[in-house]
């Protein structure tokens, strides 16, 4: 029988909703800042986006654009200023950055309060403590969208595919704080099919289209497929056989219309809980903070690797249905 497809879509407007809600009645309203560096017309378009989407869950977005020859010092000043200014409650540095740019240095200046995308050291070793903090966006919306789907993580095998700072390895923390029992695979895993075939949640992050085949994945698994690459077409394909995996799984996440706009969705309810952070106010997002359960957690920018909050997928997310 077909696989269950997961309507990431859907689930991701309901986020939405209770994030525009929750926003409604707070003054000042939360503010995120994005920090972008130079010309890069799909980050520019991915900053375009993100602002939408604030506006159209009443959150005020402040772009901070900066030239693409930026001084490392210029850039680091300009998070310093966001990080003191109490007006500003959530900040996004938008990856990547340019070559010539420190990016982990930069990341590293993001008050940890207002890291918006988890990717500070603080943020990603609370991750790893198990202690509660602002997690990565697209590793929080697998979760999300697992336990949307009714799939229960305790005491599953959670095979994930890719060991990235930016999805593999903090989305393995989070699985690991739901009780699974998690296996990383990357490319230098021998017999990545014999691994996979014995996941009951299979998450494919590697961006390498299609690698996931249908005799690789259980009968009746969970399979989440993260990776978007742009085809010769110009459509996003996915890490997953669609088609063929399909057959075999019980529930399977698209591409285009799965992770990603759980990732913008994800994106918003972490700057809330920035803002949350800033102000002291609480229950704004249903966070229970000395809960083990809502572990939420971080990721690093990698040099070069694009954010996983950067993702164009989420174009009809938030248009009135
Ligand atoms: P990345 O930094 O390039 O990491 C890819 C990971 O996959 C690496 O750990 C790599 O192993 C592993 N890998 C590559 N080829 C493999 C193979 N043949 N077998 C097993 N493992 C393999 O990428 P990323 O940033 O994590 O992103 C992964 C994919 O997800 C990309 O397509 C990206 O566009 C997509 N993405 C989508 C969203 C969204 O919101 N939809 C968000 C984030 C990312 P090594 O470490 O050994 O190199």
């Amino acid at each position: 029988m077909a696989a269950r497809v997961i309507d990431g879509k859907a689930i991701a407007q309901k986020i939405l909703d209770e994030v525009a809600a929750g926003v409604k009645s707070l003054s000042p309203k939360p503010c995120l800042a994005i920090v972008l560096v130079g010309n890069n017309p799909a980050s520019q378009s991915y900053v375009k986006k993100k602002g939408e989407m604030c506006e159209k869950v009443g959150i005020v977005s402040r772009n901070v654009f900066l030239p693409e020859n930026a001084a490392q010092a210029e850039i680091e000043k300009q998070v310093e200023m966001l990080n003191s200014d109490p007006r500003v409650h959530a900040i996004l540095v938008q990856l990547p950055l340019p070559p010539h740019v420190n990016e982990p240095d930069v990341l590293e200046r993001v008050n940890a309060k207002k890291d918006v995308d988890g990717f500070s050291f603080v943020n990603s070793g609370k991750l790893f403590a198990g202690v509660p903090t602002i997690a990565p966006c697209t590793p929080r919306g697998i979760i999300h969208m697992l336990k949307e789907s009714g799939v229960r993580i305790a005491g599953k095998h959670a095979v994930v595919i890719g060991r990235s700072n930016i999805v593999g390895k903090p989305l393995a923390m989070l699985l690991l704080q739901e009780n699974a029992t998690v296996t990383i695979c990357h490319s230098c895993t021998k017999n990545l099919a014999e691994i996979t075939r014995t996941a009951d949640i299979l998450v494919a992050a590697a961006g390498k289209p299609k690698l996931v085949k249908a005799e690789m994945v259980k009968e009746g698994a969970a399979v989440i497929d993260v990776g978007t690459t742009r085809g010769a077409d110009g459509k996003l394909v996915g890490d997953v056989d669609f088609e063929g995996a399909s057959m075999k799984a019980s529930l399977i996440s698209p591409v285009p219309g799965g992770v990603g706009p759980l990732t913008v969705a994800m994106l918003m309810k972490n700057t809330l809980e920035c803002y949350e952070n800033c102000t002291g106010s609480r229950r704004l997002t249903g966070i229970r903070r000395g809960s083990r359960a809502v572990m939420i957690g971080n990721r690093e920018g990698a040099r070069g690797k694009i954010s996983s909050a950067a993702y164009a997928e989420d174009d009809e997310i938030g248009k009135k249905k």
